[in-house]
């Protein structure tokens, strides 16, 4: 039986960042308990690693506050740990006027938020920025940036360790129950019993929280995002980062271009099911995961609504459909051809649905006496991730420091 005063489930950025934060505030003796043998593994090392600075999210927002703050403060831990991490700034395009019309919207946002910006209205604008991006306008963000996750992930798990926390890899938590004081945890590699508990499992933190009871109106559906890469050679095509003007209906943002820290350009990624919470090939089916997805109503009344159906078609083609891929792909530069293309990796979010059916777009947590529960650590949790997780720490040294 091991004890420790906190356990906090799940190893990517949001559970280390509560581990660095609870470690740097208080004297308790902190434990992260991952289920694989490197951190990372899941959507904190399989996204788009770009920093959004807010410019996406109404004003007043969990996710606006945390977006522009995590913007910045993200920068200078890059810079203080010697993380990959470049300023590129991001162009979002507009290829018609309804889309236009969106990019003022885009503009108050980030006025509101204190986003520095700057509205292009030609082509030719647009051209000194990415000479071979395609639109009538785009809203251009300077303060965007490209960052290497997995190394961020890896940083934040050297500070918490050299802060004292205990950093578990290989430990996968099977079954939490409530003790006479705290909670019970059975992993694969024995038993723990902590006063106080995390839960930032990600794609599986419903599944954790609903064996105690907490957050039963809500389920992760598997949405799985697949990366091409532009071949080496035809990098040159975008400079910096290019995205389609979004649809403030849907929670992902569409096919986007990002220069990485390393040079590669990667183009998505699109939204599809997941037939399973870790199925990461189109090909890879869990049963048991698809039927809990397939039978969940909050699932079924998602797909009710026609503007989710199409959507769901057109992203199940981009998929299964290399040309489809390609062609969202062209709307923003014209100039990439398919083959210019090799499939790269993908990543899956954790999307929350709740039982009426609704996507939860905002960050989301539920708190109970001695734990946190973190449900959803939406996009752009990389982003929002040091005051995110300082928050939740905050909550959660307040409950047990008294
Ligand atoms: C395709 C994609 C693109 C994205 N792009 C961006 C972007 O450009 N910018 C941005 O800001 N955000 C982006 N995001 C969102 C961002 O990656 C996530 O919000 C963030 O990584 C969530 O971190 P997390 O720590 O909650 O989850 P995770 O990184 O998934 O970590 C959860 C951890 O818990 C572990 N775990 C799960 N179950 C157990 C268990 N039973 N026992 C022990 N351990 C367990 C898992 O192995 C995992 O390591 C993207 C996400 C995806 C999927």
């Amino acid at each position: 039986m091991m004890r420790h005063d906190v356990a906090i489930v799940g190893g990517g950025c949001v559970g280390l960042s509560v581990a660095k934060h609870l470690a740097e505030r208080t004297d308790l003796d902190v434990a992260v308990l991952e289920k694989e043998h490197h951190l990372a593994s899941h959507q904190s090392g399989r996204n788009s690693g770009v920093l959004h600075p807010g410019f996406n999210y109404p004003p007043g927002s969990k996710k606006a506050r945390f977006a522009t703050e995590g913007t910045a403060r993200m920068k200078a831990y890059c810079e203080e740990h010697d993380i990959p991490c470049e300023e590129l700034g991001v162009l979002v395009v507009a290829t018609d006027d309804e889309e236009e019309a969106r990019l003022d919207e885009l503009a108050e946002q980030a006025e509101a938020n204190g986003v520095a910006y700057e509205l292009l209205d030609s082509r030719e604008a647009i051209r000194e920025h990415e000479p071979h991006a395609e639109g009538q306008a785009a809203f251009h963000a300077p303060e965007a940036a490209s960052v290497d996750s997995e190394q961020y992930v890896y940083a934040l798990a050297r500070e918490a360790r050299e802060l004292g926390v205990t950093v578990y890899t290989g430990y996968e938590v099977s079954q939490i129950e409530e003790a006479a004081e705290g909670y019970r945890l059975d992993t694969s590699n024995g038993r723990f019993e902590v006063p106080s508990l995390v839960n930032a499992a990600g794609l599986h933190a419903d599944t954790l929280a609903h064996q105690v009871g907490v957050g039963e109106e809500y389920q992760v559906v598997p949405f799985r995002g697949e990366y091409y890469e532009v071949r080496p050679e035809r990098a040159h095509l975008c400079e910096t980062m290019i995205y389609p003007t979004p649809n403030p209906e849907l929670p992902f943002l569409g096919v986007h271009y990002t220069r990485r820290t390393d040079g590669k350009v990667i183009v998505g990624p699109n939204a599809v099911l997941a037939f399973g919470r870790e199925a990461y090939d189109n090909t890879d089916i869990n049963p048991r995961e698809l039927l809990e997805t397939l039978t969940y109503g909050g699932f079924r009344r998602l797909l009710a609504s026609p503007l989710m159906l199409s959507v769901a078609w057109a992203e199940l083609n981009k998929s299964y459909r290399k040309g489809k891929f390609a062609a969202a792909s062209q709307k923003l530069v014209p100039d990439v051809r398919a083959e210019d293309l090799e499939k790269s990796y993908a990543g899956i979010r954790a999307q929350l649905v709740s039982a009426d059916g609704e996507l939860v777009k905002e960050p989301l947590f539920v708190e109970r006496e001695d734990a946190v529960h973190v449900l959803n650590a939406v996009s752009p949790g990389l982003t929002s991730s040091l005051p995110f997780g300082e928050h939740i720490a905050e909550r959660l040294a307040a409950k047990v420091t008294v």
